[in-house]
């Protein structure tokens, strides 16, 4: 059996694979290209893909007969990934749930915070040595302890975000969700994402990427907000309708905003890299070495399981 680890990953999970099965890993960064996706699935048993590996359902046309069974993601988003064209394919896939929840919820909680009290925009000017010294009306942003935040995706990262938001400032929990959700503490479910976006101060978009969820924030979102409100996105670049949020900040309509992802990663567009009222990461949401090792031992799991064929731990 051939698995092949289609980015570097901490040596701890490269040993883990290695005890497993014969692995070959791609040294590059960049995902994989058209001839190596397609590569992918004939020359291998499993695959450990992630973010950018784009299996879309045109690859699994081209390889009808599919060598490798299963795409063993590194991550819980899979939106990389056409599932139901891997399923009629034949090939299984699973995820990292769990592993990567309290680490992008600390990373949105710093993007709330940096994006309400203009953290990134204050280093920069410190940096560019243009810093006049403190006085009582300097760079006032919005003051977070409080206040209501807004969970557009009440899943697993939603969730941790609620939480510390509640208990470590005090914040009001709004959110909208599909289903019916049990949660342990107080949260006002809305009716409509627009009236969720009216009522809030920071809206923090936490649903999957994909068809389904593309542009999920649009223009008329945007417009709902109030004009001190805060965006924060840790999903996936393309929930948010990206012209239509370059246009919101610009025209100052909203308070700002804070981003871990972007519709055409690794581009960020000029116009948004312009604005002072945007805090830009690099997609850091789950970028600590223990985070990273606890996502590549589930994909490991998942490949092992696979091979002694028993059930998948985290299919999707
Ligand atoms: P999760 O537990 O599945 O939560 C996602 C939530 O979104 C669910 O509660 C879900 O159902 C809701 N949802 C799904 N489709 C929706 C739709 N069409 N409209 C409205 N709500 C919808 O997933 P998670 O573990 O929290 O992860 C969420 C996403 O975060 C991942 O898919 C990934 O793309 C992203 N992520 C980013 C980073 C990063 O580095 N920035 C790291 C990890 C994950 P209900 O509506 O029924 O509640």
């Amino acid at each position: 059996m051939k698995l092949w680890i289609t980015r570097p990953l901490p040596d701890t999970v490269i040993e883990a694979a290695r005890a497993v099965c014969d692995i070959e890993v791609r040294q590059e960064t960049l995902p994989l290209s058209g001839d190596e996706l397609r590569r992918a699935l004939t020359e291998f048993d499993v695959v450990l893909p992630t973010l950018g590996d784009a299996f879309s359902a045109d690859v699994f046309r081209d390889v009808p007969h599919s060598r490798c069974k299963l795409l063993a993601n590194f991550g819980v988003g899979y939106n990389h990934i056409d599932v139901a064209a891997a399923q009629a394919c034949g090939v299984a896939v699973s995820n990292t749930p769990g592993a990567v929840t309290e680490a992008t919820a600390d990373i949105g909680m710093m993007l709330i915070l940096m994006s309400a009290r203009r953290a990134a925009e204050g280093e920069r000017m410190v940096r560019a040595g243009a810093w006049p010294g403190w006085h009582p009306t300097q760079m006032l942003g919005l003051h977070v302890t409080g206040k209501r935040v807004g969970i557009a995706g009440m899943g697993r990262i939603g969730q941790a975000i609620a939480r510390r938001c509640h208990f470590g400032f005090g914040m009001d929990v709004a959110y909208v969700s599909r289903s019916e959700k049990v949660l342990n503490f107080p949260a006002r479910r809305m009716p409509t994402l627009k009236e969720l976006a009216a009522s809030v101060d920071v809206l923090v978009v936490a649903v999957p990427g994909g068809t389904e969820t593309r542009h999920l924030i649009d223009a008329e979102v945007l417009a709902a907000m109030q004009s001190h409100a805060h965006l924060v996105n840790i999903a996936r670049g393309d929930v948010v309708d990206e012209v239509a949020l370059i246009a919101a900040l610009e025209a100052r309509r909203i308070g700002g905003a804070g981003l871990d992802v972007y519709e055409n990663e690794p581009v960020v567009p000029e116009a948004l890299r312009a604005l002072d009222n945007v805090t830009l990461l690099p997609h850091l949401g789950t970028a600590a070495l223990e985070v990273r090792e606890a996502m590549g031992m589930m994909a490991v799991e998942n490949v092992a399981a696979f091979l002694q064929g028993n059930p998948l731990p985290n299919a999707v």
